[in-house]
């Protein structure tokens, strides 16, 4: 019973189970070998040496002995993609070729469904906008992007009008508060009540989710679209964060680009739209880009879902290096493989593959990994050995020091201390020091980094409990109330939602009776949320000592902020 809480589409899944068989979903992203009546794997789902990853084609199921996970296409994908059981129906069905046919749209998803239709109906109106004689359409071209790039990535045009889009959306029946809720519409200073687009007069990206679903915009202003003695407006606007669009956690690109990063085991990491939009145009399908915001855990844990070396084809200016320097550090603690492409300085990706991708390929060939890569740019940029001895601590042992292999740090010890022209103790006993100033608590998405054990357990085991109230109790206020405490608190929501040993169903039955409260939970809650902020606590903690040990005051400053509050949520929630 394990979509009796998703009453839409329940026709659409069969339908969709109909047409696709286990074997094309799974055997899609595993190597399936035939092993007498079932098919057998390496489990995506853990690391494996010896198969232990099974597929029943007759029940369309799956099942890993060695981790335990097991489910259907749907909690496959939902699984692999990093998606809601929306997403992962949304995929299959466009895989099926399948209609979605929502029959009962309950309250809550029927606004998020409501939201998503704004943004994807605006969306059209934007593309409609960008005709190919609009001088939008010939900017977007003068810039080097193709039919083909314009149209893969639905670019549009918003219209420099105060109100085109919410008289647009407004016929088709969507309310003001939708479209504020949207990010599409804004509330005019000084005068309530009066709402205008917040996007004018700008070529507009799309930002999507895994699933492909239009999340936010980033609006890019023409050259021209600054009226004579007018102030020159921000050339990049982004949507602010909204019910679907959390920054720290969606990359530009990610939905045209994982299949690429998995099959080729390598994401390259851009800063811009355009970067991204001119990569994928030469070929380069497995990048993405942040598109205004810095790197955080959530970034990484998602680039991680697909492969685990990264890229960075940062700019190379001052603050580009810097960003690349606290970028590699950051995923390099989160387990990820990092390596640096070395941009000829004043010019970004997008420049250097419009001019000759020939030339970008073999940088991103040529890529050494991140540590080497700043060992020489310091190395080039510094005639004072003193002074680069400064730099190298600064900015290179950090990324040594977040390394998890003790073998492979030792390597790059060697390496630091060969370049320094100094013994490998010293730079050991640097690197020690730097260890032992920011322990190495994971972040809640951090994934296969380990927790402290205790503490883990009861996070896992009050997690399960409120995971099992939707299967115990489905279409009830009760679990409708659990759900959305629950996604609110771990967010993303945890993908195998469904995924609750029938015993932990049981236990839930017998610990809430025949007809709980809607407000039964709320203790079990309450913990469970205790626990949840002060794992992302320490978290934030260890990044701030990082930062003061390197020195970054801006990111102090940032990581010593929200732990105060972190701690006032923690404090308010004990009693
Ligand atoms: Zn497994």
């Amino acid at each position: 019973m394990p979509y009796n809480d998703e009453q839409m589409a329940t026709d659409s899944v069969q339908e969709i189970k109909d047409k696709l068989s286990i074997m094309d979903v799974v055997g899609a992203q595993v190597k399936l070998k035939r092993a007498g009546k079932s098919l057998q794997g390496l489990c995506p789902f853990h690391k494996e040496k010896t198969p232990s990853f099974h597929v029943n084609p007759d029940r369309g199921s799956y099942h890993c002995f060695g981790c335990g996970e097991g489910g259907d296409i749907f909690t496959f994908t939902e699984k692999i993609e990093g998606l809601d059981f929306k997403g992962a129906l949304k995929l299959l069905a466009e895989r099926a070729g399948v209609t979605l046919v929502y029959s009962q749209p309950d309250k809550n998803h029927d606004k998020r469904d409501r939201l998503y239709a704004a943004m994807s109906d605006a969306e059209q109106f934007f593309v409609h906008g960008l005709g190919e004689d609009t001088p939008a359409y010939a900017y977007a071209q003068s810039r080097g992007l193709t039919k083909e790039t314009i149209e893969g990535f639905s670019l549009g045009f918003a219209p420099d009008e105060w109100r085109a889009l919410l008289d647009h959306l407004s016929a088709k029946g969507y309310t003001v508060q939708e479209l504020l809720e949207a990010g599409l519409i804004k509330e005019a200073d000084g005068k309530p009540g009066t709402y205008y687009d917040r996007f004018r007069g700008r070529l507009m990206f799309p930002i999507k989710d895994g699933a492909g679903r239009t999340v936010a915009f980033t609006g890019r202003t023409l050259p021209t679209s600054a009226k004579v003695g007018e102030q020159e407006p921000a050339k990049y606007l982004n949507s602010p964060e909204t019910e679907l669009f959390k920054k720290s956690a969606v990359l530009f690109g990610m939905h045209k680009a994982k299949d690429a990063i998995r099959t080729r085991g390598f994401v390259i990491l851009m800063e811009g739209q355009m970067d991204v939009l001119h990569a994928h145009q030469a070929g380069f399908t497995n990048t993405v880009a942040l598109s205004g915001t810095a790197l955080g855990d959530a970034h990484i844990a998602l680039m991680k879902r697909y492969a685990e070396n990264l890229m960075l084809s940062l700019d190379a200016d001052k603050a580009g290096l810097a960003a690349s320097a606290k970028s590699a550090e950051m995923a390099i603690r989160m387990g990820m493989r990092v390596k640096a492409v070395r941009m000829p300085l004043g010019k970004d990706p997008a420049d250097v593959i419009s001019e000759d991708p020939k030339r970008f390929a073999k940088m991103v060939t040529d890529a050494s990994s991140a540590i080497e890569f700043f060992l020489a740019i310091l190395g080039a940029g510094e005639s004072s050995p003193h002074r680069l001895v400064l730099a190298v601590e600064k900015t290179v042992l950090p990324l040594v020091a977040a390394i998890g292999s003790p073998l492979e740090r030792e390597h790059f010890i060697r390496k630091v201390a060969e370049r320094l022209e100094t013994v490998p103790e010293a730079v050991r006993e640097a690197v020690g020091r730097i260890k032992s100033n920011t322990p190495t608590f994971p972040s809640p998405q951090a994934g296969n980094v380990s927790i402290p054990a205790e503490r883990q357990s009861q996070r896992e085991s009050l997690e399960l409990l409120l995971r099992a109230v939707p299967i115990s109790y489905p279409n009830t206020p009760f679990a409708k109330h659990v759900e959305s405490e629950y996604s609110r608190i771990v967010v993303p929501p945890a993908s195998q939602i469904h995924d609750v040993p029938e015993r932990t169903v049981i236990e839930v039955g017998v610990t809430f009776g025949e007809d709980p409260g809607i407000d039964a939970a709320d203790d079990l809650i309450r913990r469970f949320e205790k626990l949840v902020l002060n794992e992302t606590y320490q978290a934030v903690l260890s990044r701030l000592r990082s930062a003061q040990a390197t020195g970054d005051d801006e990111a102090a400053r940032e990581a010593e902020s929200t732990c105060a509050t972190l701690a006032k949520q923690i404090a308010s929630l004990s009693y």
